[in-house]
């Protein structure tokens, strides 16, 4: 099954950090290499999030607006914070255009 969706300008906007993804894990290993092991890609040098120039650090749990679709994508460490709760504003992001995405919804979750 293939898990990876590639972000173009039809799908780029309207990205979320997932809620209460912080102890999630994955057998394998860190989510950074649960990344690169399904998506096959060599880790991108930046974060992905649009605008962004900081180093790509965390893979990340996101969620596009209105969808409990879990994806991993390679982000900053400021942009991965470590407890994104439901009381917490949670505002909407951009994702640059080429960026891979993987799907997480069967590993980690409980
Ligand atoms: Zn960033």
């Amino acid at each position: 099954m293939n898990k990876t969706i590639r972000i173009d300008s039809s799908d780029n906007t309207n990205w979320q950090n997932a809620i209460d993804t912080g102890d999630l894990r994955w057998s394998g290993g860190s989510w950074k290499y649960y990344w690169k092991e399904y998506s096959g890609k060599e880790w991108p040098k930046l974060c992905c999030r649009e605008g962004c120039t900081k180093e790509a650090t965390d893979g990340a749990h996101i969620i596009r607006i209105n969808s409990e679709t879990v994806y991993i994508v390679p982000l900053c460490g400021d942009h991965n914070p470590r407890s994104v709760s439901p009381t917490k504003t949670n505002p909407c992001f951009s994702i640059k255009n080429g960026s891979v995405l993987v799907n997480a919804d069967d590993d980690g979750i409980d």
